[in-house]
């Protein structure tokens, strides 16, 4: 098993003028009081740091990380994301290799697949695009999978060490988050952590990784009563739901980070013809930034660094796998 529950840095975002522009998209800057918390930026900046180590590593041990993207069937939504994957990947300095299978591709020969490139001594990362087809059992799938190459982080060895504060591969959604958040916070110990949503892809990891950090964690979810009273609690809200604005203005304690992981396409205000919709978050933005004491904006908050963490992840699982020492970034 390779791979560390990563030592997140922290950093303070950068008030700049992204941010001011930002501020001329989505609000009104006479009533907005949040901080941006602008993942375009960090996740760009952490793009080039990984670039960096890739390269360091090359010129120093001749490794060249590599990362096996599996995608079956013709998911369009999935395809895009794979095609982002590979770019940024091949813009880091690493190896991308792609597979697409067709849809009606067996399980068994999916297994084979995971099986050649687990073996593989040039593939250092795999990751098979979910969903997968009715026909192949996503779970045995992931279990297939080197837990030490699953960066993913989904693999049950994985998902068991992080719960037992052990290291291990972490989901690349959640590690941004966390990331994101302490931009905002030098530490998130003591703090009140609200995740409202208990996905094992998102919810459950992020509040492992609060816990870990010494947080205080709630985790809530639709059975959760007076959800708008336990949000109120939290410094630090964590929105993991897909539910266009959900989280309104008067959920939020004044003051408290806001980390919305929503991806919810909605009709534009032209109407509802596809090339009018926009992309939300689960949080009211306009509302939200006149409460919050930061904030990440969708798109451009968690989103770029789900890739930049795909990246951290398949260059720790290198190092990991090299017997180096993992980089500190
Ligand atoms: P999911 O598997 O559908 O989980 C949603 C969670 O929200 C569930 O735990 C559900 O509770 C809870 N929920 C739903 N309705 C609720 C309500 N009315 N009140 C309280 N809780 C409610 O979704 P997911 O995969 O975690 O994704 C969540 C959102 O994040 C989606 O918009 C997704 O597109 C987005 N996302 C973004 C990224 C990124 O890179 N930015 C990555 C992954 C996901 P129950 O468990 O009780 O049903």
């Amino acid at each position: 098993m390779a791979g560390l529950v990563p030592a997140i840095s922290l950093r303070k975002a950068q008030p700049c003028q992204a941010n001011r522009d930002r501020r001329d998209k989505h609000g009104d800057d006479n009533t907005m009081t949040a901080r941006i918390i602008d993942g375009k930026a960090i996740a760009a900046d952490l793009r080039a740091k990984i670039a960096g180590e890739v390269a360091r590593l090359h010129a120093s041990h001749g490794i060249v990380p590599g990362i096996a993207v599996v995608l079956v069937g013709e998911n369009p939504a999935s395809g895009v994301y794979v095609r982002t994957k590979s770019k940024a990947v091949a813009e880091a300095g690493m190896r991308a290799f792609d597979h697409k299978l067709p849809a009606a591709t067996a399980e068994a020969d999916l297994l084979d697949l995971i099986a050649t490139l687990n073996a593989d001594p040039a593939v250092n990362g795999i990751l098979v695009q979910l969903p997968l087809p009715p026909q192949i059992d996503a779970h045995k799938i992931v279990a297939a999978i080197d837990p030490g190459k699953d960066v993913d982080g989904f693999h049950p060895l994985n998902v068991g060490r992080l719960a037992s504060g052990l290291p291990a591969l972490v989901p690349c959604t959640p590690l941004g988050c966390v990331w994101l958040a302490k931009t905002v916070h030098a530490s998130l110990a003591g703090l009140e952590a609200v995740v409202i949503g208990r996905s094992n892809i998102v919810g459950k990891p992020v509040a492992q990784l609060l816990l870990a950090e010494n947080a205080t964690v709630t985790i809530a979810h639709s059975k959760t009563r007076d959800l708008a009273a336990v949000c109120r609690r939290a410094d630090l809200l964590v929105a993991a739901i897909g539910r266009a604005e959900m989280v309104r203005g008067d959920w939020i304690k004044p003051g408290a980070t806001v980390i919305d992981v929503g991806i919810n396409r909605v009709a534009g205000e032209g109407g509802k013809e596809v090339n009018k919709s926009r992309i939300v978050g689960d949080v009211a933005y306009a509302e939200a930034a006149q409460v919050a004491g930061a904030l990440t904006p969708v798109p451009g908050g968690v989103g770029p660094m789900t890739i930049a963490c795909l990246l951290l992840n398949t260059l720790r699982a290198t190092c990991a796998q090299k017997g180096l020492p993992a980089p500190s970034l």
